[in-house]
């Protein structure tokens, strides 16, 4: 089985098992775009929480956040953890959007190819390869992969990817390997099996629908 078969295998057996996740994007590009920021190293429960505490604190109005008191900024989304990083990241990134369009919309990306606008998206403070693919993908449905630890446990233990891979090279690999219509599906359903079966310390192997196609499971390589 080549490796594009084996990404269809799994893509299709996800699907069969979880569904196909309706896609209904439930903010501006903007929105999101802080949200991910504030996601980094925390669980969506906390990041949640963050982003509220700023809409409670400085309303819907980003430039009341963008001229705030860095130390004000900090205890709204302290949260989050990491806040003495996030907290001139976000104020850098409203800066940024400020100066180069006036406004704070990013709604034109749609319409870039998806390269040009992944790296313009990574152009902003704190903005990898992960954040900018949630924009797009999420607020756009561009073919943009986001890869997260459950996603780069699973490819590596799938055999999608080599098992010292980086994050960037497993996006890089799923987008060779699947046609952009498929990667909301499989980033929801990855992410969702990673969680339920597909586990860090202990992988549930035994119900798991990717057997056949699992390095791991098969003790394909030097996981034994
Ligand atoms: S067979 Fe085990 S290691 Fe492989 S994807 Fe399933 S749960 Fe993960």
């Amino acid at each position: 089985m080549s490796l594009h078969e084996k990404a269809e295998a799994i893509y299709g057996a996800l699907l069969v098992e979880y569904g196909e996740p309706d896609w209904r994007p439930s903010h501006s590009p903007v929105d999101e775009l802080i949200w991910t920021i504030l996601s980094a190293n925390t669980n969506d429960r906390n990041s949640e929480r963050a982003f509220y505490a700023l809409r409670e604190r400085f309303g819907e109005d980003w430039d009341a956040v963008r001229t705030a008191p860095l130390d004000e900024i900090k205890e709204a989304i302290r949260v989050a953890g990491m806040y003495n990083q996030k907290a001139p990241n976000i104020v850098a990134t409203l800066e940024k959007l400020k100066q180069e369009r006036g406004e704070y919309n990013l709604d034109d990306l749609r319409q870039m190819p998806v390269a040009q606008a992944q790296a313009y998206l990574q152009s902003f403070p704190g903005v990898g390869h992960k954040t900018a693919s949630i924009v797009l993908l999420f607020c756009f449905r561009l073919g943009a992969f986001p890869v997260d630890t459950h996603i780069q446990r699973q490819s590596q233990r799938l055999g999608i990817s080599d098992r010292k891979a980086s994050p960037e090279k497993i996006k890089l690999l799923w987008e060779s390997l699947l046609p952009p219509e498929t990667y909301y599906a499989l980033h929801l359903n990855l992410i969702r099996h990673g969680r339920e079966v597909c586990q860090a310390r202990a992988p549930r192997c035994e119900i798991c629908v990717l057997q056949a196609h699992c390095d791991y499971f098969l003790m394909i390589g030097d996981w034994g």
